[in-house]
């Protein structure tokens, strides 16, 4: 068919508007501008879709196409990885306090209104005094997020002047941040000590001259330097900067307020400790091993606060009313002493392998009656976040035989709600210690109505060679196991 033959077959723009009918002036010039679309491509493939498009099909086909448009793209996801804080899911959960915090923070709010003097009061008083008493410091502000606490502070303690950083410590978090450009960014000159791996407290002694603002030190969130390796201990840099009269910052990344090593984890060094070994200012986010809202907190010396409170930057960089409301909530569910308890990061960091298998279990015979095979395997989770390079917890997933799993794991991020699985040594799998127990049921329901058709069907029988045994303490011996990538391991953090 020629082109001139395709075009007589193609019906006009007005006659599927006339067949689509929308309601509203926008909506018709929504789907007038689909409707070309469409009709230019049936055009261009020349008919080879053979045969006429008639006016509803064509209103139809533009219909499905501003559907599909208009499906949001930020949407309540399962965080089925084993990856607790994960960056690209929005790192921590927010607590049940802090939800409803926000729905009360929502509408009209004292955020910066003095309610006891009836007049206009401090944005960031919320949560200082709350994040001051936790950290053990005389003052705290609260800004976006870690990367702009970063930034605020070296602008207003050390613009146009120097500050001394360890070359080990000259780290990329990801998403472009890197300690160099962020301190070239607020003004401040970078001057670099020491080698990759061994810095020693004389190197930053040397390098303080008169143009010096600061010292910097740096958590190496992401990555471990291991062997011969050396670095001061915090108390040494506090001492030198206090006896040379410059401010030590301590950028903390995650920061934590309780034990990680309660958990089988590697120590991370809680932020009283950081205030308590002698820095001035330390830097941290909300939403990783706090367990909050994206935020970027800094306590320290009250009168360096103040500086930062009333450094022009802090405009641009402020906190929205809902982070705020979310983040006091958290903090006061640290303050209670209810984190461990109430806290969704912590309670997935603090799930036994037990507990998780007995979920996994559950999953597995939710799966079945859907005609789903499954089983419970071992697995290595990880807290992510930048937090807590290396160390691995022990874990259980739910692992699925599907013919593709590339077509697997594509169909259950097409699920409602998306489920983001893992592939562990080319499985699919379903890691627990990311998804919390509340979850569970919908998890299966997401699972077992993407995958219909693309998972191996469950065996009828009960107790066939496929069904792993599940004994009520947990899964029995021997589980079927996909071997941790990592040994589980208490961390030996280099000095
Ligand atoms: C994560 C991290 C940051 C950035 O924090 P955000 O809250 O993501 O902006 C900065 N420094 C360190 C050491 C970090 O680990």
């Amino acid at each position: 068919m020629s082109a001139a033959d395709a075009r007589r077959l193609l019906p006009s723009v007005d006659a599927v508007l006339q067949v689509a009918g929308p309601a509203t002036a926008a909506a018709r010039r929504r789907l007038t501008n689909m409707v070309r679309e469409v009709l230019a491509e049936a055009r261009t493939s020349g008919g080879s879709r053979g045969g006429e498009l008639s006016a509803a099909t064509v209103a139809r086909l533009a219909g499905e196409r501003l559907a599909e448009r208009d499906r949001p793209t930020l949407r309540r996801v399962i965080n089925a990885t084993g990856v607790v804080l994960h960056t690209n899911l929005g790192r921590a959960p927010l607590s049940a306090a802090a939800l409803a915090a926000v729905m009360d923070a929502a509408g009209a709010v004292s955020v910066e209104y003095d309610l006891a003097a009836g007049r206009r009061g401090e944005r960031h008083g919320h949560a200082a005094q709350l994040l001051a008493d936790l950290a053990g410091a005389e003052d705290a502000i609260v800004v976006n997020n870690n990367a702009a606490a970063v930034l605020l502070t070296l602008a207003a303690v050390a613009a146009r002047r120097e500050v001394v950083v360890a070359r080990g410590e000259l780290v990329e978090i990801g998403g472009g941040f890197r300690i160099p450009d962020v301190l070239s960014r607020s003004g401040a000159r970078l001057v670099e000590v020491g080698t990759t791996n061994r810095t020693y407290a004389r190197d930053y002694e040397a390098a303080i001259g008169t143009k010096t603002a600061a010292l910097l030190r740096v958590h190496t969130s992401n990555f471990r330097i291991t062997g011969f390796v050396a670095r001061p201990e915090d108390g040494e840099l506090a001492a030198l900067a206090r006896a040379r009269g410059v401010v030590f910052i301590h950028d903390l990344g995650s920061g934590t307020f309780l034990d990680t090593a309660r958990h089988g984890l590697g120590r991370e060094q809680r932020v009283p400790e950081a205030i308590a070994a002698g820095a001035d200012l330390v830097t941290f986010s909300g939403d990783k091993l706090l367990g909050g809202p994206q935020a970027g907190l800094v306590v320290g010396r009250a009168a360096l606060i103040a500086r930062l409170r009333a450094h022009p930057l802090m405009r641009a960089l402020r906190p929205d009313k809902l982070t705020l409301a979310a983040l006091v909530a958290t903090l006061v569910t640290y303050r209670e002493g209810r984190a461990d308890q109430e806290l969704p990061i912590w309670r997935m960091i603090g799930a036994r392998p037990a507990a998780l298998a007995r979920r996994g279990a559950a999953l597995v015979g939710r799966l079945a009656e859907a005609g789903i095979a499954s089983r419970v395997v071992v697995t290595a989770s990880t807290v992510g976040g930048g937090s807590l390079p290396d160390e691995t917890q022990p874990s259980r997933a739910v692992a699925l035989d599907v013919a593709s799993v590339q077509v697997a794991t594509a169909a259950l991020r097409a699920a409602n709600p998306p489920v983001i699985a893992r592939v562990v040594d080319g499985s699919l799998a379903l890691d627990l210690r990311s998804v919390l127990p509340e979850d569970d049921a919908l998890l299966a329901a997401a699972v077992a109505h993407a995958l219909v058709g693309l998972a191996v069907p469950a065996p009828r029988r009960k107790g066939s060679a496929t069904t792993v045994r599940i004994s009520r303490q947990g899964v029995s011996d021997p589980v079927v196991g996909l071997p941790p990538r990592a040994a589980p391991r208490r961390s030996k953090k280099e000095k």
